[in-house]
């Protein structure tokens, strides 16, 4: 069928090992994830967590070369863990979230920190601090037959580290979280989730280098233009 009046890209992920690639087809953010990250933002730790979105085409895979975005002036990093399903639904149950799970990939939730502090303030939406042009650097999945055990998450920038934790300190663990927001939107396979960043988040420079990574997955390098 060529029914379409233009061809469309699919966002993509790849997949480490495989020639295959993951086509992402929605691409979500926990808000809060990890108490100590709450606490330096202060915010209540004990808030549950939430949800937000970016655009699938604001994905970077592979990292590499990264513009600094426009409008901001406090552009920030946030070394996450994403899970990837491979099947969804709704109401989901923690049991059954477990089973949707295709692989892992290291991300990088990147935000204009000034803007979203701007927005907050106004009570608005976060999308200009959140959702801009490569946004979401990612790297390689490594498939999985479930949660990822906790690892080891750190990210530096030009050799010196700058946030070194454990996803066994989120607050939700990935069960819970794709449980909670398949309560909120109906979830699919193609779906990719931003679990969170811990604490030691901060500012970039153009030319910068940030290396990111969590163990037993494939790192990612981004260098700031
Ligand atoms: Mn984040």
């Amino acid at each position: 069928m060529t029914d379409f009046i233009f061809h469309l890209a699919q966002p993509f992920i790849a997949i480490h090992g495989s020639g295959q690639r993951f086509p992402v087809r929605r691409v979500w953010c926990v808000g809060r994830n990890y108490a100590a990250h709450a606490r330096e933002l202060g915010n209540d730790e004990r808030d549950p967590p939430f949800f937000f979105s970016k655009q699938p085409d604001m994905l970077v895979p592979g990292g590499g070369t990264v513009r600094y975005p426009s409008l901001t002036a406090n552009y920030h990093f946030e070394v996450e863990l994403v899970v990837a399903l491979k099947a969804g639904g709704e109401n989901i149950s923690v049991t059954d979230a477990a089973g949707l799970v295709f692989g892992h990939a290291v991300g990088l939730d990147m935000t204009r920190r000034d803007l979203q502090k701007q927005m907050q303030e106004k009570g608005r939406p976060w999308e200009i601090g959140k959702s801009f042009e490569q946004s979401a650097p990612i790297g390689p999945l490594t498939p999985a037959s479930g949660p990822l055990p906790p690892a080891r998450i750190r990210l530096s920038v030009n050799g010196e580290v700058k946030q070194d934790s454990d996803t066994g300190q989120m607050t939700w663990n990935e069960a819970e979280i794709i449980a909670r927001l398949s309560r909120q939107v109906t979830l699919a396979a193609g779906d990719v989730i931003f679990t969170g960043t811990p604490e030691g988040v901060g500012p970039v420079q153009r030319g910068d280098r940030l290396d990111a990574e969590i163990a037993g997955l494939e790192p990612l390098s981004v260098t700031i233009a």
